[in-house]
């Protein structure tokens, strides 16, 4: 079954829509060209690993800094010949074979970044920058840190950098405007209500992975979860955490407002900690500008009421309904690798008033 979810992973990799997509992103190129373009005193003569190099881009910015080896690593058998011909004839490839006709400082292995021992001559612990960009939507989906982690702990020297080097998740309340209700309520001057509250009703048993305009947030950002990745245990992958979400701080202290769900995303950090001369952020929040990896919007089943300042304590009324609107929403939420899909993650989302 790890096969198979393997071969239907790298074989996703294999087609060049999803790199164009990737190269596409400019807030995800310049976090990582920034990184690695402007910090030579990091890459200037070290020896660097890029897991899951896909095209190469990484390696080929590491190399351009001035890396003095650049060892790319990448799972699927099309994308690592792929990036062996760009590396070539862009007179970057490494080779040390033969009648050494390459003189560059690139080479790329073939195979997962956790079974390539036998085609890399280099020792374990001997790497100084570990570069990868791994994250999924909603920061885990396909859980490729593992691997990440993996690589770490093989192959980086002690004190080496890993860039990123932090990965945290946010997560925010969101109204009516994030849902579909707005859209299908008026369609050419009919009544399409009806459609938007069915997309409302399957939104509850399943994430959506979609934009979350800032407006409409109806509830101030929390942090749910920090990542260290150059100190993280591989099995601290999967957390629960509890956060609370309150109205807006710019809201207008009477008003009710509905929460309808969660909206989660990321940001990756490449900070002071390696990054001494340019650090640089990766955000895929909804308060700049957006990203392939978009949000990633859980719906509640029923839409919960909020108002600043304490809860009416009424005994008569639920918290969180309009007669006794919540002061805020108590969220419990765990993400763990799943046991039976491989490479999928199981999220669960408990809310209390
Ligand atoms: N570094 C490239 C591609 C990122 S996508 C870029 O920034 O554009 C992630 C890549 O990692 C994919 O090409 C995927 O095939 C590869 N990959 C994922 N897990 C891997 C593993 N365990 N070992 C090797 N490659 C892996």
């Amino acid at each position: 079954d790890i096969k198979k979810a393997n071969a239907n992973y790298f074989g996703a990799y294999s087609s060049f829509g999803i790199h164009r997509e990737m190269i596409s992103d400019k807030v995800r190129m310049d976090a990582y060209s920034q990184a690695i373009l402007k910090n030579p005193s990091l890459l200037t003569g070290a020896v660097v690993m890029d897991v899951g190099c896909g095209t190469g881009i990484l390696s080929l910015f590491a190399a351009k800094t001035g890396a003095s080896r650049v060892i790319a690593v990448e799972a699927s058998e099309k994308m690592a010949s792929v990036a062996t011909q760009i590396a070539k004839e862009n007179g970057l490839w490494r080779c040390t074979e033969g009648n050494n006709q390459y003189t560059g400082v690139m080479e790329v292995v073939q195979g997962m970044v956790e079974e390539i021992d036998k085609s890399i001559q280099i020792k374990p612990h001997s790497v100084d920058v570990l570069l990868s960009e791994w994250m999924g939507y909603c920061l885990l989906y396909e859980t490729m840190l593992s691997s990440v982690l993996f690589a770490r702990d093989k192959w980086l020297k002690p004190g080496g950098a890993i860039l990123p080097d932090t990965a945290s998740i946010y997560a925010a309340g969101f109204g009516r405007g994030g849902t579909s209700l707005p859209f299908w309520e008026e369609v050419y001057g009919f009544n399409m209500s009806c459609v938007g509250k069915e997309l409302v009703r399957d939104a509850a048993k399943f994430p959506i992975v979609d934009v979350v305009d800032e407006k409409d947030l109806v509830t101030d950002a929390v942090l749910l979860q920090t990542f260290d990745l150059a100190t993280m245990k591989p099995d601290e992958v999967d957390f629960t955490a509890s956060i609370e979400l309150e109205p807006k701080s710019t809201e207008s202290t009477s008003k009710t407002t509905w929460c309808y769900g969660v909206v989660l995303w990321f940001d990756t950090g490449f900070t002071p900690r390696f990054c001494k001369e340019t650090p640089s952020v990766l955000s895929t929040s909804p308060y700049t500008p957006k990203t392939h990896w978009s949000q990633t919007i859980f719906t509640f089943l029923e839409p919960i009421a909020m108002a600043p300042g304490k809860p009416n304590v009424d005994n008569s009324a639920a918290v969180g309904t309009d007669a006794c609107p919540a002061s805020r929403i108590h969220l419990r939420i765990s993400i763990a690798r799943a046991v039976e899909h491989h490479r999928s993650i199981d999220i669960s989302i408990e809310t209390s008033g």
